[in-house]
Order: C-alpha cells, then sequence, then structure tokens
C-alpha cells in the first residue's frame, strides 16, 4: 500500500444548515458568508477547512465529495472514522442518517451502505465478502448495545494484536443495503425505548455505527480487513444555556470532556508526525474505541456542523474554533 503509517489523513468539512422556521419567525439573521469553497466568514473572521458546504448543498453533493473515497479505501482494506461534531440541532443526524428511506433526503450511512454492496457486486468473482454491523451508544461514558437492550455496560477490551473492540457488543452480519437499513431501524426504536424525550437523551449520548467488512480470495486464501466506524456526536452546546443542575450537569461535564477528549486527540494527530506528538487515546472511552481508525493509516472525516443563525453566534463560532483545531 502506498501511504506509510505515518501519514495523517484528516480531512475537516464544515456544513452549515438553512435557517429554520422558528429562527425565521423570530427575526433572526443569517450570519455565514460563504466564500470559494472552502472558508465561511463568521463576525467578520474567516474560518478555512478542507470544504465548506453551503445551506442548499444537497445530500448527494456531500456524499460524493468525501464519503464516497472512504468507502473505497476502506474496500481496500483501511480504517476509517467519519463523525459530526456540532451543537443539538446543527444538523449532525441530518448529515450521518439524513431520512433513511428517502433516496434524496437519505444521509451519509444509508449512501455507503448501497455503495459498498454496489462495489462488491462490481468486483472480482473469486473475493468473498463478510460485512457485519454493529450499533452502540455511549452515554455518561457507559456503552449501551442498540441491537439489544439488556446490554447496557460493555467495556472495552483489545485483542491479542491490541487492536481495541466493545466486548460482546452484538455483531449482525448484513449481506445488502436494505438489511443494513433494518439493523439501523432496529437500533433507533430500541434507542427510544429506554428514554422519555429521544430529543434531550439523543443530544447527551454519542451514537456509532460500526462497518467491518472483510474479505477473503476462494483460491490465494488472502485476506483483507477495513472498518469504519460512522459517529454522530452528542451536542457541543455549553450547559449553561439550558441553566443546568445536579444530574444534568453531571451529564453535560461528561460530554464535554469525551469531546474535547476528541478535540485533543484530532489535534495531536493534525499536529503531525514528525515531532511524534503523544496521542491521548486513553482519556475517553470512544477515542480508545477508535483508536486504530483514527489518524495514521486511517481515514478520518470530521464535520463541522453549524446553524446559520444570529442567535447561536457564540455556538457557531466554538464549534468553528474546534474544527480548526483539527487544521
Ligand atoms: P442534530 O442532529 O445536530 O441535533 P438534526 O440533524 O436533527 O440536528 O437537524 C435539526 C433539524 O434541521 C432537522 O429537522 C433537520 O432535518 C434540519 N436540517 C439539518 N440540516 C439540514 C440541511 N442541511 N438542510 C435542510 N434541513 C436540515
Ligand atoms: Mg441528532
Amino acid at each position: 500500500m502506498a501511504d506509510t503509517p505515518a501519514e495523517c489523513n484528516i480531512k475537516v468539512l464544515c456544513r452549515f444548515r438553512p435557517l429554520n422556521q422558528s429562527e425565521i419567525i423570530r427575526g433572526d439573521l443569517f450570519l455565514p458568508k460563504f466564500q470559494g469553497d472552502d472558508t465561511v466568514i463568521v463576525g467578520g473572521k474567516p474560518y478555512a477547512f478542507d470544504r465548506v458546504f453551503p445551506t442548499n448543498t444537497t445530500q448527494e453533493q456531500v456524499y460524493n465529495t468525501c464519503a464516497k473515497q472512504i468507502v473505497k479505501d476502506v474496500l481496500s482494506g483501511y480504517n476509517g472514522t467519519i463523525f459530526a461534531y456540532g451543537q443539538t440541532s446543527s444538523g449532525k443526524t441530518h448529515t450521518m442518517e439524513g431520512k433513511l428511506h428517502d433516496p434524496h433526503q437519505m444521509g451519509i450511512i444509508p449512501r455507503i451502505a448501497e455503495d459498498i454492496f454496489n462495489h462488491i457486486f462490481a468486483m472480482d468473482e473469486n473475493l468473498e465478502f463478510h460485512i457485519k454491523v454493529s450499533y452502540f451508544e455511549i452515554y455518561m461514558d457507559k456503552i449501551r448495545d442498540l441491537l439489544d437492550v439488556t446490554k447496557t455496560n460493555l467495556s472495552v477490551h483489545e485483542d491479542k494484536n491490541r487492536v481495541p473492540f466493545v466486548k460482546g457488543c452484538t455483531e449482525r452480519f448484513v449481506s445488502s443495503p436494505d438489511e443494513v437499513m433494518d439493523v439501523i431501524d432496529e437500533g433507533k426504536s430500541n434507542r427510544h425505548v429506554a428514554v422519555t424525550n429521544m430529543n434531550e437523551h439523543s443530544s447527551r449520548s454519542h451514537s456509532i455505527f460500526l462497518i467491518n467488512i472483510k474479505q477473503e480470495h476462494v483460491e490465494t486464501e488472502q485476506k483483507l480487513c477495513g472498518k469504519l466506524y460512522l459517529v454522530d456526536l452528542a451536542g457541543s452546546e455549553k450547559v449553561s444555556k439550558t441553566g443546568a443542575a445536579g444530574s444534568v450537569l453531571d451529564e453535560a461535564k461528561n460530554i464535554n470532556k469525551s469531546l474535547s477528549a476528541l478535540g485533543n486527540v484530532i489535534s495531536a494527530l493534525a499536529e503531525g508526525t514528525v515531532c511524534k506528538t503523544h496521542v491521548p487515546y486513553r482519556d475517553s472511552k470512544m477515542t480508545r474505541i477508535l483508536q486504530d481508525s483514527l489518524g495514521g493509516n486511517c481515514r478520518t472525516t470530521m464535520f463541522i456542523c453549524c446553524s446559520p443563525s444570529s442567535y447561536n453566534e457564540g455556538e457557531t463560532k466554538s464549534t468553528l474554533m474546534f474544527g480548526q483545531r483539527a487544521k
């Protein structure tokens, strides 16, 4: 393979959603000014990314410009991670999932599912594929299996090659995009079961969909493995806005801790390879799990999702700053 393990491969993309109805009614201003295809100006300050997607960007455009290549790479034996970061209601779930069964509005995960099987059908007939998926969430640093509600506190282990994995997490073999969709639907409805307010819950937990691809040549028995983590992060907003106390405050601290652990890992990776920076993977469960799928030889893409509304200016700026750290 052409890449050396030292090569760093982190892309940071920024996406702004349109103003929503209540923001328009309130008379919020539309903040961002888009410059070229990689810069956005907010509050007079330019923020540059690998790519900036203005509000009218379609789900298909987003997929084609950034996720499509990752699918090819994972089928060539690389690992990868795609994240969506941003405050609640900034478009993370829209970007990662979208409307699952709507061909225009579906997001990255269902498009990846379709793409994987399209590639496989076009590949060498002597290759045998085994694709399995898992779906779990991390809430208050506890890992909950979304495909088996009895598993509410799974732990992270390392296999004999020191590759981290979630021990006991359900794995489902899938052989078509529809089967992948069924698993997602199942996980989502399980996620709903245990919680009273889904919007609140999804803003405070990270949801992680894992696709594991193993291929084996039937004659030579040569094997190739790749895996892809698709992560819809908890909302990045500061707590003060909701005036939280008690358990809500604990939740918020926990989210901040795991998001800043992620930020530290990504920025250590982005700082690069010359001075062999220490990468603090062990500071949170999420970064431990993702350890062999971030940086190094992996494909990492971070979506920085933003609201365009003047009401959210503070959060939008801190979201943009988070994304800048990864550059
Ligand atoms: P988050 O997951 O960050 O909390 P959502 O993805 O649920 O936010 O988005 C909040 C709302 O805004 C949803 O109704 C979603 O459909 C809508 N939305 C988000 N991004 C876009 C976009 N790029 N274009 C149109 N609607 C969007
Ligand atoms: Mg969401």
